[in-house]
């Protein structure tokens, strides 16, 4: 745990969050901000600052949590489709620097993204 870490605080409880997933590994929460209908956050509970952090030791993890993307997106009904995103450092446009995997659905979505 990161003590100035945000997503950590989301992990201990001490920032409330509805927890829509959970499980030994990591945990899914609606993002507060949302830039769709369903708008997902997933994140590990292992503080790793961003994918760029994230070592070879990490590979199964990283993988778990793409794993549980598509599960909740089953769970969440979203059949037409959806995105899952990781912005990863200045320029990938991160600003809680906590792993974490975007679940975007429920419309459909435009390329390239800004
Ligand atoms: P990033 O920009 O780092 O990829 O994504 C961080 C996300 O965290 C943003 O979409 C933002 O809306 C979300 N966020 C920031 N603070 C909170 C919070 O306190 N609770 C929740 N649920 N989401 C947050």
């Amino acid at each position: 745990m990161s003590h100035d870490c945000l997503f950590c605080k989301i992990i201990a409880g001490t920032i409330p969050a509805n927890r829509v997933y959970e499980d030994e590994y990591c945990i899914g929460f609606p993002d507060i901000n949302p830039q769709a209908p369903t708008h997902l956050l997933i994140i590990p509970k292992q503080h790793i600052a961003s994918l760029a952090k994230a070592d070879p030791e990490h590979k199964p993890l990283v993988g778990h949590l793409m794993s549980v993307a598509t599960q909740i997106a089953r769970s969440h009904k979203l059949d037409n489709g959806y995105r899952v995103v990781v912005n990863t450092g200045d320029h990938g446009g991160q600003t809680v620097h906590h792993l974490h995997l975007h679940l975007l659905g429920g419309r459909p979505m435009a390329w390239p993204p800004g």
